[in-house]
């Protein structure tokens, strides 16, 4: 259905619809490469920062940007060496399991990571041209094919809690450790800490 080969596409939506993702992937490939080159670094060096900048606190280890990064340990651990050599992450023993090496973004780290917001904007630019209901196709459909995707275990998607099936919404308000509870973790959550991406989120729909 989906192919390279030009010849077949006309014929198809689905293979030209998917050369046209493909296109779009290379786009960002290329948006990740051209700020790397400005900033000096590589596009795993950028995915680290982003992760390390909203990924909730007990997934920001050697093994969870393995896991961002679809990366082996051996290359995560690379790619937290050449941040730490910039100086724009620290490691730190983690609070309960002296085995685990925590990652946290210094002062410069987060300035470097918060520069990074723009990075995407040409993407969204081309999306905001659109008449407003080809954009909500393409919400409706782009996330669609996201879960598609998620199911088929070709992509993990991180959330926040507050669309999370594992998310309990205000479960013991006057606990100091946070108001909220997440199921899988057990725990309680605080509420800064519900808008930060989890790789455990299950959509609360599902
Ligand atoms: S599993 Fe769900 S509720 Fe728990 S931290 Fe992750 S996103 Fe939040």
């Amino acid at each position: 259905m989906a192919t390279f080969n030009p010849r077949s596409r006309p014929s198809h939506p689905a293979g030209t619809a998917t050369i046209a993702l493909y296109r779009i992937s290379q786009a960002i490939g290329h948006l990740l490469r051209a700020r790397g080159e400005a900033a000096q670094l590589s596009p795993a060096q950028i995915h680290g920062l982003l992760f390390l900048r909203f990924a909730r606190p007990g997934v920001r280890t050697i093994g969870g940007l393995a896991q961002r990064l679809s990366a082996t340990y051996a290359t995560a651990s690379g790619v937290a060496d050449a941040l730490e050599r910039k100086e724009l992450v620290k490691r730190s023993p983690h609070p309960t399991d002296a085995r685990t090496v925590t990652l946290d973004l210094t002062g410069k780290g987060e300035r470097e990571a918060e520069g990074l917001d723009n990075l995407l904007d040409d993407v969204g630019s081309a999306i905001t041209a659109l008449p407003e209901a080809d954009q909500a196709a393409l919400v409706r459909a782009t996330q669609a094919i996201v879960r598609r995707l998620q199911e088929a275990g070709h992509v993990q998607v991180y959330e926040m809690c507050w669309g999370c099936q594992l998310f309990r919404r205000d479960a013991h308000p006057d606990d100091p450790r946070g108001p909220h509870h997440c199921a899988f973790v057990d725990a309680p959550l605080p509420e800064p800490n519900t808008y930060l991406e989890c790789p455990d989120f299950v959509p609360a729909n599902n």
